[in-house]
């Protein structure tokens, strides 16, 4: 007997529907099964990411970044405005119709690739034996297919000290939608939602403390890149207190004191409105499999995989936050599509080296692939250029001069190795890097290649001319 579909994707966030969109354009009969309601209840496509991750964040940040550039800049560039108001209600629900647009796209998307959107829960039973629960039903229907591509995505993680209550305590959805500016805000977690989201509420008005439990601060980046970043934003005036563990909280009428010990030991209180627990978060294999499944999870509950996303099971893979590698969407849309074009018989790879990373504060922090950190971990000679933007004419004329491109370049063959960058535009740079990276290219093969005058990306260009010690428009000690 032939299967209900050629594949069922479980999981409709941006590693799933964007599988399920390939698979149909590739001819394949496909099902994605989705649990996710939205706050009215109704089904809503798109995952973590559309209805409550980059999408509504990004949507708040630009609406608080315009807030504070009429508040605090306008006036430099001689324009006046009366006094600033915040209408908090008209900027949720513009994020809302930012948000619904997107998710009902998919939907159409959907239609138009003939892909089968069952809307409810979804478990693996084992290879090809999926059960399905519709919303509103109590009995699960089984179902069956050639392949299965679990896209399960992954879950705040919570920590013992301070347990979310939806009001004062609150996790990244939470704090998408607080329904007035906190006047004082705790932040719990120096990452990427600690910054994005603590960088809306300052902008906004609150005062904003930042309790990070590692030393270092934002280990993850250059380390360039993180003692810039930090002096920044502590400039613009976020209260970010490294070496920090929470201890307890308890919650009041007055708002919640936390108790944490600081970097030297010593327990310290300091006391929030509301706080925000951004500590990271875990996959959500737990939601996905049953035991009988027979599908191996590593140590952390990662669904183990191998470099094409394949699982210990035939015919089935896991792709996104649900498996190793950076919880970010690209990379998640990447593998579905890899996971696709391999079963339609493409031999599609990912390079994991080339995805960029993005922090959308201001200004913005993007980087792709190796840190100087990991290159001298790694014992591997490079060159390097870095342009300060305060050298660029276009962010001269913007009045955003602060950062950096940084350019990592192999000493031996100057293939370009990592690119660092803390400015403005940052998120839309970083993709000349990774094209670059892509194709394998040196620094001399930017230094080599014209760019539009005045732009920002002129300092990349400029990163790429200093690797060799030759940039034009910042004094450099002269290598050739
Ligand atoms: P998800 O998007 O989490 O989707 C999984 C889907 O599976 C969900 O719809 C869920 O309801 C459904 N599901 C789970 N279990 C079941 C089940 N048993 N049956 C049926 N359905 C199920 N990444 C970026 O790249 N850029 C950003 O700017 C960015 N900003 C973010 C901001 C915030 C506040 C947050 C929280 C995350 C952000 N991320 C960002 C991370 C990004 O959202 C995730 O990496 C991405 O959503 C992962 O995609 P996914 O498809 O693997 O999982
Ligand atoms: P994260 O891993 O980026 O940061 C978590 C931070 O919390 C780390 O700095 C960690 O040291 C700290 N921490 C952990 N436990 C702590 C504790 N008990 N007390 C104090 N600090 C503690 O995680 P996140 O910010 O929660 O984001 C989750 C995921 O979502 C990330 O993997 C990220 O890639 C993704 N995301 C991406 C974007 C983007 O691409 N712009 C935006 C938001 C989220």
């Amino acid at each position: 007997m032939s299967a209900d579909y050629d594949i069922i994707v479980i999981g409709a966030g941006p590693a799933g529907y964007v599988a399920a969109i390939r698979a149909a354009q590739l001819g394949m009969n496909t099902a994605c099964i989705d649990r996710w309601l939205d706050a009215d209840g109704k089904p809503a496509l798109g995952g973590t990411c559309l209805n409550a991750g980059c999408i509504p964040s990004k949507a708040l940040l630009e609406s608080s970044e315009h807030y504070e550039q009429a508040a605090q800049h306008f006036a430099e560039h001689g324009i006046q405005v009366g006094k600033l108001g915040l209408d908090l209600a008209t900027m949720h629900a513009r994020k809302r119709g930012v948000v619904s647009r997107l998710t009902k796209g998919i939907e159409t998307l959907f239609k138009s690739n003939n892909v089968t959107w069952l809307q409810g829960e979804g478990h693996l039973l084992g290879p090809g034996k999926v059960s399905y629960t519709a919303h509103g039903k109590q009995k699960a229907r089984e179902l069956s297919a050639e392949y299965v591509i679990l896209a399960t995505g992954s879950t705040p993680i919570d920590i013992g000290g301070a347990p979310l209550d939806g009001e004062h305590i609150v996790d990244s959805t939470g704090a998408l939608a607080f329904d007035a500016v906190p006047a004082r805000l705790a932040v719990i977690g120096a990452g990427v939602i600690g910054l994005e989201l603590g960088s809306v509420w300052r902008r906004l008005g609150s005062e904003v403390v930042v309790l990070e439990a590692q030393e270092r601060f934002l280990a993850m980046a250059d380390g360039q890149v993180g003692k810039t970043a930090l002096k920044l934003f502590t400039d613009q005036g976020l209260d970010i207190r490294l070496g920090c563990r929470v201890m307890s909280t308890r919650v009041a009428k007055s708002g919640v004191t936390l108790e944490y010990t600081d970097a030297k030991g010593t327990s310290r209180t300091t006391k929030a409105d509301r706080v925000i627990v951004a500590v990271g978060r875990r996959p959500m294999s737990d939601s996905v499999c049953t035991n009988e499944s027979g599908l191996l999870l590593d140590e952390r509950g990662y669904v183990h995989v191998n470099e094409h996303c394949k699982t210990n099971l035939p015919g089935v893979y896991a792709i996104g936050d649900l498996v190793r590698g950076p919880m970010l969407a690209h990379k998640g849309s990447e593998e579905g599509i890899m996971v696709v074009e391999g079963i339609a018989g493409q031999g599609t790879e990912i390079d994991y080296n080339c995805i960029p990373s993005v922090i959308y504060t201001e200004p913005e922090i993007a980087w792709v692939g190796k840190t100087e950190e990991e290159l001298k971990t790694a014992g591997e000679p490079y060159n390097k250029g870095v342009f300060p933007l305060a050298a660029s004419g276009r962010a001269q004329a913007r009045g955003e001069t602060d950062g950096f491109v940084k350019m990592l370049a192999s000493e031996e063959t100057d293939r370009i190795l990592g690119v660092h960058i803390v400015g403005p535009g940052a998120s839309e740079l970083i993709a000349e890097a990774t094209i670059a990276m892509e194709f394998q290219a040196s620094a001399e093969d930017l230094a080599r290649t014209v760019f539009a005058h005045p732009t920002l990306s002129e300092a990349v260009h400029e990163a790429a001319l200093a690797v060799e010690g030759r940039a034009i428009h910042i004094a450099q000690p002269k290598r050739r």
